[in-house]
């Protein structure tokens, strides 16, 4: 085995990727490039009942949205090829023959009506029915069995599976990067299926299996998943392998902190939990998407990464690139993380600043030439959380006012702003150059000379061009106006304005 770190991120194909699988591909992602190591992709479908078309598709795009690019796996490629577990479903079968052959799995003719009826015998007598060391003596298996019988079932064609024989006696112990210590006694496991009746490996002996063979150093997973780690560490021995270093990523919260995140929070919320929109093959339903919504993939990055690591100093803003850099398995916190969806628009405002002006204007005013698209984009960018309000604006700001703010008339309406609101009207139709400073040259001007101050006239002014008390420069708005719609504008409003 070589001593680099190889570390994998693999989803089932069972529907769209929850954004919590997004940060722990991410996570797999940093850890590998910060150790110099190797991220994989395997796509974990061996579970048929629970395969989703499509799903294989988002999770691609999804990672590829996000630049969290694999170094090998499906899409990629790779020395362990291939990297789909139902195309290596005939390895899997070997495994569990050395597994039987060694007397650490056996064979299990029960069937589910017979298991159900054995729970619901222990469920009557106040009991959980478990498929272990105490039971497995009494049921229909190569342990109870005499040999010939066994021949002779799996000779006639019954359907059975592989069980793991779990021991009697013992500790199961090992110790997460994140959760240090994890001690578990093997009586609290049970004889976990293996291979199914279908041919299939469950997820627990693929799992290993594939870690095994794909040389993966570092597990790096959900919590969900804590509990079957014992019986993961229980199949490394049972085959004499060692086990990879694990370490369970804490749960997202839901916004509030109390409890775990579901995607009824984000209905009821409002603010999406999947990366892209998805739309449910079965019944059409569409789910709401971070890319869709219009967070930058910077913005979503940066968030996730912060959801459970932060990097111990004040820094907040991080690219990929640096947070590989600043990425490790220690600064993982335990506690689970609140998906705190402000947090998320905060980083989107932040990272919408630093795009490229001339390409927002290009992507979301495309209506518009480019010099009034860039004109816009500049006048509303600190304005803005997702890029789809850019036309939002812009119809608002080129739609005359309806209405006019009345707490700022009640307030600041009176015979000086009056008179001012004259004065400019007068003086505007004489304004050669129609820019920020020419404009506001004349109106300097003309208010100084009659002796009226800025500031009784300047929110007035807003009010009868915009309808608003507050909004982006109005130099730079009269500008885009146009002369002659201010004009307009401000013979309308002096018209509508209560008479005093
Ligand atoms: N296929 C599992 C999942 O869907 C993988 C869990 C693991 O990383 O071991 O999350």
């Amino acid at each position: 085995m070589s001593d680099s770190v190889r570390v994998r991120f693999a989803p089932s194909p069972t529907g769209p990727l929850h954004i919590g699988g997004v940060r722990t591909a991410l996570y797999n992602y940093l850890f590998a490039r910060k150790m110099g190591g190797k991220f994989l992709l395997r796509i974990e479908d061996t579970d048929q009942a629970r395969f989703v078309p499509g799903a294989e598709n988002y999770i691609l795009e999804s990672l590829a949205w996000l630049g969290i690019s694999p170094d090998e796996g499906v899409g990629v490629g790779g020395p362990h090829e291939p990297y789909r577990q139902s195309e290596r479903k005939d390895l899997y079968k070997a495994y569990a023959d050395q597994l039987l052959a060694d007397g650490k799995a056996y064979y299990a003719f029960d069937t589910s009506e017979e298991l159900d009826a054995m729970r619901a015998s222990f469920e009557s007598q106040g009991s959980a029915f478990q498929y272990n060391s105490l039971t497995r003596v009494k049921l229909k298996n190569s342990i109870a069995l005499a040999p010939a019988e066994v021949e002779e079932l799996i000779a006639s064609g019954t359907p059975y599976v592989i069980r793991l024989k779990v021991p009697a006696k013992g500790e199961v112990r090992f110790q997460d990067s994140i959760r240090d210590w994890v001690h578990v006694h093997t009586s609290s496991i049970d004889d976990k299926v293996l291979m199914k009746s279908d041919g299939m490996p469950t997820y627990h002996l693929a799992n290993v299996v594939d870690d095994h063979i794909m040389e993966i150093t570092h597990v790096i997973r959900g919590e969900e998943w804590l509990p079957s780690a014992p019986l993961h560490i229980l199949l490394y021995q049972a085959f004499g392998w060692k086990a990879p270093q694990f370490a369970h990523l804490p749960l997202l919260l839901k916004p509030e902190g109390n409890g775990k995140l579901s995607k009824r929070d984000a209905d009821l919320g409002g603010f999406p939990v999947f990366p892209m929109e998805w739309t449910d093959p079965a019944t059409g339903a569409i789910s709401k998407g971070f890319k869709q919504e219009g967070y930058l993939k910077e913005a979503t990055l940066n968030f996730l990464a912060f959801l459970g690591w932060n990097p111990g100093t004040e820094q907040e803003m991080f690219s990929l690139t640096e947070l590989a850099d600043a990425f490790s398995l220690e600064r993982i916190n335990k506690a689970g993380a609140k998906f705190d969806v402000k947090k998320a628009q905060w980083f989107n405002e932040q990272y919408i600043k630093q795009q490229d002006p001339a390409a927002l204007a290009a992507d979301y005013l495309p209506n518009l030439p480019a010099d009034q698209g860039l004109a816009f984009v500049t006048l509303f960018l600190d304005r803005i959380t997702f890029p789809q309000e850019l036309a939002v604006k812009v119809a608002e700001f080129q739609a005359r006012p309806a209405i006019y703010d009345e707490a700022v008339l009640a307030s600041k309406w009176n015979a000086d702003a009056l008179s001012g609101l004259q004065f400019i009207a007068q003086s505007l139709p004489g304004v050669d150059s129609w820019e920020p400073e020419g404009i506001k040259h004349a109106i300097h001007e003309v208010l100084e000379a009659n002796g009226i101050k800025m500031g009784k006239v300047m929110q007035i002014l807003r009010v009868a061009l915009s309808g608003n008390g507050a909004g982006p420069d109005l130099m730079i708005s009269m500008q885009l106006w146009g002369k002659a719609e201010v004009i307009e504008r401000l013979s309308t409003a002096l018209a509508k304005f209560p008479a005093l």
